[in-house]
């Protein structure tokens, strides 16, 4: 067994007794990442997550014998209960599976829709004009069909081996238990402006005085372990119609900013089998997910640019690479903003995008001298243009190896820290729909994520699998992170392909992000000259912090490789 974080005892006792939640969150992050410098390691069998309670959960599931995707299903609604400001049934997720014995890569796509009684206006106030962010977020309005669940079953019935309701034990069991609050819950708790208004969320997070349920209080979720019973007794029907549905539509309809989705809504969820978008890089195959996520396309767009460049000849401390990723980003950007979408609905040009001859002809956009500045799409018009996304501090991914060498890679979230702010049944529901464009139009085109009924917003999630030269898993890792999800991706894939870096030292690297603006290069000390190196090019530079939340395993000669982002809470344990 192997931890990359081991929190010290007196620092929690700190913690505690401190009650400055968010300094103490930040004090163990130093230290968690000064711990994590090596990877966890394991011969037959790994789980990395956000979390230590939902790793040891599908860890435990390995240890029974369980898949990789029995594992995945046991950690995640771990996750649900512990880390509930990321991700959950109230909300939905994309997942790659990688078949250890065929090498077959196949996509699920569990992602929200939008009720049937929504259009294009969901976000316009009267007047045409787009509400604010948080007036959309905060009540029904913005929930998504949840699509955890069916994902979970359908995936469950093609590549699961213990039965259904054993995955759900260990998550049941922590419910009616009792877990600890983590330092990063209750700073979110009380760095949250918003939670409090939902009467369900105000009882379950709170003392009753109002205080933040500090660090450390054990905290018990019966109607979560309800839920999750019946869903284990009776199959994902139990989550998409009767008591679980009914408290699911009572609190979106009877919300102050109420949303319109119905008992029909949910119990027509479907989640989606799809092919994964797979290309070659260097010596590698890399398979990320098609739309209605943005990340599979525009990461293998990055890659697709980079690889015209001998980047392995340069060093990860070099402002000459992360130019040269800066600008690949900024130029997959470009088009990802224009044209991705959920492309059921809306044309998609996945295959014009992933062309070697188009990305070589985007590469040769690039000088490596100077920054070519904003960058514009590269294939002609069709859609209008669309908003930039903000950068929640939500979303949660995790990976697993199992000891059959299938894996999975699969990022969950319910978008925004605690969704909607709406509580239901012991769960958060999503706002997933503010991924839509809140404008339907730019100049007189409709936009291609604008909301239509039953669509999938656009995401930037990007779970990632990489094959080697015989097809051979090589890499499972993903990200939370709204759209910087995509280069945090990148980085770790250069960083482990090209570089050589083991999983934790491609983790642990500062991220440096371009969204075709600024490029935004991570806070603190070891990456001053990068920063530097990167103005002198011409990069409009903005430090900051970038809290990625990367968990990937590396299958290698040695056995298995685990990293978990020292940003956050999470671990890589395996045997
Ligand atoms: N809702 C976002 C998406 O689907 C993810 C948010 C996050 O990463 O925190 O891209």
């Amino acid at each position: 067994m192997a931890r990359t974080i081991d929190l010290p005892r007196a620092v929690l006792h700190f913690c505690r007794r401190s009650g400055i939640a968010v300094a103490a969150a930040v004090l163990l992050a130093a230290l968690a990442q000064a711990a994590a410098a090596a990877p966890a390691k394991a011969e037959r069998q790994m789980v990395a997550a956000a979390n230590p309670l939902a790793a040891e959960a599908g860890r435990d599931i390995l240890r029974a014998g369980g898949s990789a995707i029995d594992a995945a299903i046991a950690t995640s609604l771990v996750l649900n209960l512990v880390e509930p400001q990321s991700s959950g049934i109230g909300g939905g997720a994309f997942l790659l599976h990688y078949d250890g014995k065929s090498g077959d890569v196949t996509a699920y796509d569990g992602r929200e829709t939008a009720p049937a009684a929504v259009g294009p206006d969901l976000f316009l106030r009267p007047d045409g004009e787009p509400m604010g962010f948080w007036e959309a977020v905060v009540g029904g309005r913005s929930v998504g069909v949840p699509g955890l669940v069916r994902m979970f079953e359908r995936a469950h019935k093609a590549h699961g081996r213990l039965p259904w309701a054993t995955l759900f034990e260990p998550a049941i069991r922590l419910a009616e238990e009792g877990f600890a609050v983590s330092p990063r819950l209750n700073a979110l708790i009380a760095a949250d402006t918003y939670l409090k208004s939902d009467p369900a969320a105000a009882a379950y997070f709170y003392e009753p005085g109002g205080a933040p349920l500090a660090v450390g209080t054990r905290l018990r979720n019966p109607a979560f372990a309800e839920t999750l019973r019946r869903i284990a007794r009776d199959g994902a029907d139990a989550f998409y119609s009767g008591p679980v549905a009914e408290a699911i539509v009572a609190a979106v309809q009877g919300a102050a900013n109420p949303g319109s989705l119905g008992l029909a809504d949910l119990a027509g969820y479907e989640a989606k089998q799809r092919d994964p978008v797979c290309a070659p890089y260097r010596a590698w195959r890399v398979c990320g997910m098609p739309p209605p996520t943005s990340g599979g396309v525009a990461v293998l767009q990055i890659l697709g640019i980079l690889q015209g460049f001998d980047l392995p000849a340069l060093t990860p401390e070099s402002a000459a690479a992360w130019h040269l990723i800066a600008e690949a980003s900024r130029l997959a950007f470009a088009d990802r903003n224009r044209f991705l979408a959920d492309a059921d609905f809306v044309p998609v040009p996945v295959g014009d995008l992933l062309d070697p001859a188009y990305l070589a002809r985007r590469g040769a956009l690039i000088s490596p001298n100077a920054s070519l500045g904003e960058a514009e799409p590269g294939l002609p018009a069709q859609n209008g243009a669309m908003p930039v996304q903000h950068d929640p501090p939500s979303t949660t991914h995790l990976a697993v190896v199992d000891a059959d060498g299938n894996g999975v890679s699969m990022t969950a979230s319910i978008e925004n820290a605690f969704g909607a702010r709406l509580m239901a049944a012991g769960f958060m529901l999503n706002n997933e729909l503010t991924d839509f464009s809140f404008r339907p139009e730019v100049d007189g085109r409709p936009v291609a994520n604008r909301v239509q009924a039953g669509k999938r917003p656009r995401s930037s999630m990007s779970p990632t699998l990489v094959l080697d030269g015989n097809g051979k898993l090589a890499l499972a890792v993903g990200s939370p992170g709204g759209s910087r999800i995509i280069g945090y991706v990148v980085k770790s894939v250069v960083a482990v392909l090209d570089w050589g870096l083991d999983i934790q030292a491609a983790i642990n690297l500062p991220n440096v992000v371009n969204r075709n603006g600024a490029t935004d290069v991570e806070d603190g000390a070891s990456s001053d000259a990068l920063a530097a190196g990167l103005a002198a090019l011409g990069h409009e530079v903005k430090r900051r912090p970038l809290n990625s939340g990367l968990h990937g395993i590396a299958v290698t000669e040695n056995g298995l490789a685990g990293g978990a982002d020292p940003r956050r809470e999470g671990v890589a344990l395996g045997d």
